[in-house]
């Protein structure tokens, strides 16, 4: 019963077929960890050992599963133009900070300050040129709304 309401919560956030099926392998590690436990059988402190470990193993597994690896954080400046209100998104600097003047704007040369600084969360380092450039116009429409 458990099990199954966990499955859906784990379905619904979509998580990938193999974590379920991970998860599902070790409730049932745990579970046969249990019955060694309540069975006892012969050899009852032997089966208490063996079914201890397993439950032990397989809840600091799901533990270890469950530390979600860190995501990327990443600090970003947002620049905008004094006069023409355009905006202008890089990667954090030593020593930046809001409306501190930096440089000057590419359409009419007016001096840009710093408008924001923000942390953003990425799934992936934003080192490639490319995809810094991707999310700096995902940022960039963000700033626009
Ligand atoms: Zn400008």
């Amino acid at each position: 019963m458990i099990d199954d309401e966990n499955d859906e919560d784990i379905l619904n956030k979509s998580v990938s077929l193999k974590k379920v099926l991970k998860n599902i392998l070790l409730i049932l590690l745990i579970g046969v960890g249990a019955l060694f436990i309540y069975l006892g059988g012969e050899n009852q402190m032997t089966n208490l050992i063996i079914g201890f470990s397993l439950i032990c193993v397989g809840t600091s597994l799901i533990q270890i599963q469950k530390q979600i690896p860190e995501p990327i954080r990443q600090t970003l400046t947002i620049l905008a133009c004094n006069l023409c209100n355009i905006t202008n998104v890089r990667h954090y600097e030593h020593g930046d900070y809001v409306f501190k003047e930096i440089g000057s704007c590419d359409k009419c040369n007016e001096s840009m300050r710093i408008k924001q600084i923000y942390n953003v969360r990425l799934k992936k380092p934003t080192i490639d040129t490319k995809k810094t450039d991707e999310k700096k116009k995902k940022v960039e429409e963000k700033v626009k709304v």
